[in-house]
Parts: C-alpha cells; structure tokens; sequence
C-alpha cells in the first residue's frame, strides 16, 4: 500500500520519565517495555506497516536513551530523524522546533497512544475534507475515558475542550494528526502548548477535521495501563466465526435456528474448529439473530442453543471464547446488527485484540461489509469451498 501525499511521521516524545520497579531504573514513557521492547518501537512498526518512510522524533527528557535505541532507523526500515528540545518546552515548542525536518503534510502522533492506524483511510477523509489538519477522535464506545471533542456531522471538530467540561461531547482526541505545514503560521512567539493554542484556532477557523473511530485506543497515560497495553500487543491468533452457513446449516430467509434440534454442524466444521484450536487460533463468534427482535424465539432460547453449541465444542475439545449475537430487528437501527461493525468492535474490545490482525469468516455479503467497516480482514465461502477448506489454506 502506497500512501501518495504523506510520507513522513513527527512522534512527540519528550515528556516525563518514569521510574520502573523493583529497579530503580528511570526511562523516557516511550521507552517502557512491553514484551521486551520498548512502547515506542510498536508505534515504529506501526508507521512503516503504513508505508511511513522517514519518522522525526522530538526528544526531550532522557533523549540518549531513545536515540542509542532507534538510532537512524535503519534496523527498523525506515529513516529516523531526531530533533531534540529542553523539558521545559512545550509540544506546540517541540513542533516549531522540528519545522525544519517537515515535510508540507505529515502525521503527527504522541508516544504514548497505540491505535491501529489506517494511513489511507486518514489520508483520504483528510483530502476530502480539505482542511489544514485532522484529528483522529475515537468514539469512547467503550468509556474508556472522558470525551474532550466534538465532532459534527460535516466531519469538522467543533468544540476542542481539554478540561474536559463541556457537555455534549462524542469523543477523545486520540493524537494521531494529519497536518498541513501552514499551521505554522498559527505558531506564536513564546513557549506553547499544541493542544491549548493551536487546536482551538484550528477549530474556530473550521480548519480541523475529525476521523471518527470505533477501534479503541491503547494508552500509556499512567502506570496503571501498562497491563492493559500488555495484553492487546501480545501476539495473538483470532477468528471471527459467522454462525447461520457458516458453522450450521443456514436455515431459509426470515426464518431462525429456534432451539438445538434445529441446529444442524455443516460437515467439516468440527475437524476445523479443531484445526484451529490446534495452530493456537481464539475463536469468537459474531451472528445476527434478528429471529429474537421479531418475536419468533426468546433470547432464553438462543442462550439455550449456545450452551448446547458450547458443550458439543467441549466434547470435541474445542474453546470458543466468546459468542457475540445481535438480538434486534431488522428496522431497528442498531449499531451492532451486520453490515454494521458494532459486535467486532466490542469482541476486540472485550478479549483486547487489534481487528487489522484478525480474521472474520462469513459467508453473506453483509459479513464482508461488517469486516470492511471494522477493518478486519474478511473471507467468504463460496460454492465448494466451506470453512474446512478456508481454514486449511489459512493456518
Ligand atoms: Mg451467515
């Protein structure tokens, strides 16, 4: 993937140490490990997944220790560039110091976020918004922290509020920017913050887009979060699962698999479940199951046929680790119902998995669009190929 017009990242990573027990060792927050390598080279892996070639560090507190350990960039695959500023200088100072290394457009992020950036799809929104920057505001689905944006339905931030206050707000400003270098007339004299000077007269000049996400964000802001951040970069193996033709036979439009006699394995499911289970793959399941909003089976019934679909896996030795099903009608305008992304999103958030990594199986075109919109990789079945088939050629 080529990204055509941007191809440079400026990282603010000068903040505050942090003093890491029981060593008393005290490293910049980027530099914290997570699995043996430090925070900061998951982002770098990040970019140059993005097709990022040049990447300009804005170092500050204990900045020998960032650049003894990216050096150049070369060993990570791409140019790393460093422009160093005091402590006591703020971001927007940190920016305004780096101008000179700065392309006409750039990312911009903070060290301490980890979101499973899209360069293209920014880039896009970016150009067709036609502002001077972008910023990335994630929808809080989850209440994962307090909302400081709002964002219209123009796609422009319309309200930038740090302290956090203002009622009405539906996101939070997760640092990942798309800039234009003509912000840097906004940039005043003295030492400034990003956030509090330039943010705000970008919004009431109507010059800051807003790229709405669902995918949560993963932050270093405290020490708390550090095992949080663990878990999602694990490595890990997912499979989303369709059920209805994908699992089990898919029984006519408008009608529903209404208790276990009617739910009938497709052939070849269990030896690949199994399969699964065996390469190391978590398993959830995402269905919709409208036959409950519109009144034709009990929400008690679908439980009951999912503890008997569970004690069968568990017969065979197979885990499924979640099951996510959408409950509601057709007509009801819900976020979770597929072609909508709702269950993906919240299987990712519950079980801490990045969904560009994962794998969704379906087999309905509403399952492709679901996995589009949720950025996940999707496969279909088609005629002669079954699940067994796709599962052998993937692990
Ligand atoms: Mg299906």
């Amino acid at each position: 993937m080529k990204i055509i017009g941007i191809r440079q990242a400026a990282i603010l990573a000068g903040g505050q140490g942090i003093r890491l027990r029981p060593f008393t060792l005290t490293l910049p927050k980027p530099m914290i490990p997570i699995h043996g390598k430090p925070f900061l080279e998951y982002i770098i892996e990040l970019l140059k997944k993005n097709s990022i070639e040049e990447v300009i560090i804005m170092t500050g507190y204990l900045h020998k220790k960032i650049e003894d350990y990216f050096k150049d960039g070369q060993k990570f695959g791409l140019k790393i560039k460093y422009s160093f500023s005091p402590v006591e200088d703020e971001t927007g100072t940190r920016i305004k110091k780096a101008k000179k290394f700065l392309d006409g457009t750039f990312l911009l992020l903070y060290a301490d976020n980890y979101w499973p950036l899209q360069l293209d799809q920014l880039f896009k929104f970016y150009k067709k918004m036609d502002t001077q920057g972008l910023a990335t505001v994630y929808s809080n689905i989850d209440n994962y922290t307090k909302n400081n944006i709002l964002v219209n339905d123009k796609g422009l931030v319309e309200i930038y509020d740090k302290t956090r206050q203002t009622p009405g707000l539906n996101g939070v400003d997760i640092g990942f920017f798309v800039l234009n270098k003509k912000i840097f007339n906004l940039f005043p004299q003295e030492n400034f913050s990003f956030e509090k000077v330039i943010l705000p007269q970008l919004v009431s000049k109507k010059q800051l887009a807003g790229f709405l996400t669902n995918h949560k964000y993963y932050g270093l802001s405290n020490l708390e979060r550090i095992p949080v951040i663990e878990k999602f970069l694990k490595p890990k193996k997912i499979i989303l699962l369709d059920r209805d033709g994908v699992i089990d036979e898919k029984p006519p439009k408008a009608e529903y698999v209404k208790n276990w006699s009617e739910f009938k394995f497709l052939p070849g499911t269990i030896e690949a479940l199994k399969l699964l289970n065996k390469k190391g793959y978590q398993i959830i399941i995402i269905s919709n199951q409208a036959g409950i909003g519109r009144g034709v089976m009990t929400e008690e019934d679908l439980k009951e046929i999912h503890r008997k679909f569970l004690e069968a896996c568990a017969k065979e030795s197979i885990n499924i680790v979640g099951i996510y099903y959408c409950p509601h009608n057709w007509d009801e305008g819900c976020f979770c119902r597929k072609p909508k992304p709702g269950m993906l999103f919240k299987a990712a958030a519950d079980h801490s998995f990045d969904l560009t990594k994962a794998i969704f199986i379906g087999d309905d075109e509403r399952d492709k669009q679901a996995g589009q919109a949720a950025n996940c990789p999707t496969i279909l079945l088609q005629q002669g190929r079954d699940l067994l088939a796709i599962i052998r050629d993937l692990v």
